[in-house]
């Protein structure tokens, strides 16, 4: 899970991590005076909040000298499709926007935490020279670029922090900010199980105070179970569908193509995908039921796959393991009969009393195909979204 900017610096402010004042965000330019006043005296930076790096370059971020300019930005960038060189073509829909004190910035350095798997442990990746993109950085100039494991459960060392804040340039006035706040972002990074905390760029502000002027946190999705505040919160990437799904615990991620996929189990779920696309067609969504679907889940998978307008034809491809084909053909009846089923339906089962399912699918009278194998499945979809279109 990824949190937007200021949910990344609120978590630095609980944990005494210098951060600029801000005046919080904003949905509205109606919002705007309220927080300019909040974040105190201009300049403004106003920053579009959105799971993407490089928005300074993209227009993502404005500063703004006068309440006017900061309309005028605000009015512009809320609503805005945000073409980074992270986001892909079709950008993303910045719905919030942050507004910050402007700092005035003397250098710029970078600051991160990862979970380096050969290490087996977080490392930190810092640099005198912040700002631009690390990746750019590792590149050209490697040689810039310091590295310093932590041990997971002593967190970072005094004398590490140190040794880190003289190799990146800093005085000693500076390293002796540097040391509790590189100590407290490893101890974010732990605490919330994150495997990434980036501060980019980490500034030296002109009257020579530390302060983290972005913040990224990614954490991992596995341990939210223990992440009970991580948990409750909405995903900003999912779609509305994609919440949908997880509360009825399916796994949903939803596509370009015109073919819509159910299938029991990730693996083959990913085959099916493949098979859809080998046959020349392409899948409007990866569904998942999981492998002790009821007939109540695979009637919410129905719902869910019919929500998307680009569905032309449904493929449903369930291997009968420890579930019984029979369960499921009459999870796809009672499903059939309770979702209006406006396209067309192929079925391909396979497993436990897969003669059983395939019988009682026949004599439901229900409108389908069936398909014997999952290379006859997938051509069968294919002609039949291909015939609807
Ligand atoms: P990113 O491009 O998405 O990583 O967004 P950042 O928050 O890192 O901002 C990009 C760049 O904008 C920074 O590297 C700064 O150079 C500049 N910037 C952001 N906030 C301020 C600010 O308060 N004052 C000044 N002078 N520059 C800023
Ligand atoms: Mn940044």
């Amino acid at each position: 899970m990824k949190l937007l900017e200021f949910e990344a610096k609120d978590v630095f402010r609980k944990y005494g991590i210098a951060v600029p004042p801000t005046g919080g965000v904003i949905e509205k330019t109606a919002q705007l005076p309220a927080a300019l006043k909040r974040a105190g005296k201009g300049p403004w930076v106003l920053k579009a909040q959105v799971l993407a790096g490089g928005r300074g370059k993209a227009g993502g971020v404005k500063i703004a000298k006068t309440p006017k300019d900061a309309k005028e930005y605000a009015e512009k960038m809320i609503g805005m499709k945000l073409v980074t060189h992270q986001t892909g073509g079709k950008g993303l829909l910045v719905k919030q926007v942050l507004v910050d004190k402007a700092s005035n910035i003397a250098r710029e350095l970078y600051f991160s935490v990862v979970l380096d798997r050969k290490e087996g442990r977080p490392v930190i990746i810092a640099s005198a020279e912040g700002g631009m993109e690390i990746e750019e950085l590792a590149h050209t100039r490697p040689e810039a670029i310091l590295k310093e494991p932590v041990d997971p459960v002593r967190g970072l060392e005094p004398y590490q922090a140190r040794k880190l804040g003289f190799a990146m340039g800093l005085s000693a006035d500076l390293v002796s900010q540097f040391v509790p706040m590189a100590t407290k972002l490893v101890k974010v990074f732990l605490d919330l199980d994150a495997n990434l905390v980036e501060v980019n760029p980490l500034i030296v502000t002109d009257k020579g105070q530390l302060v983290a002027l972005d913040g990224k946190v990614a954490t991992d999705d596995n341990a939210l179970f223990r992440q009970k505040d991580l948990a409750s919160r909405p995903d900003p990437e999912a779609s509305p569908v994609e919440r949908q799904a997880k509360k009825v615990g399916i796994s949903y991620v939803g596509l370009d193509g015109n073919i819509g996929c159910m299938v029991n189990g990730a693996g083959l779920a990913m085959a099916t995908m493949d098979t859809v696309a080998l046959a020349g067609g392409s899948p409007a969504n990866f569904l998942d039921v999981g492998g002790g679907a009821n007939a109540q889940q695979v009637t919410s998978a129905f719902q869910i796959i019919l929500k998307d307008p680009k569905v032309k034809a449904v493929l449903v491809n369930i291997f009968g393991g420890i579930m019984r084909c029979d369960t499921i053909a009459e999870g796809v009846l009672a499903a059939a009969k309770k979702v209006k089923l406006n396209v067309p339906l192929v079925v391909r089962l396979e497993g436990t009393r897969v003669q059983e399912g395939k019988d009682l699918l026949k004599r439901s009278g229900l409108k389908m195909t069936l398909a014997d194998s999952l290379w006859d499945a997938a051509q069968k979809a294919v002609a039949a979204a291909g015939s609807v279109a």
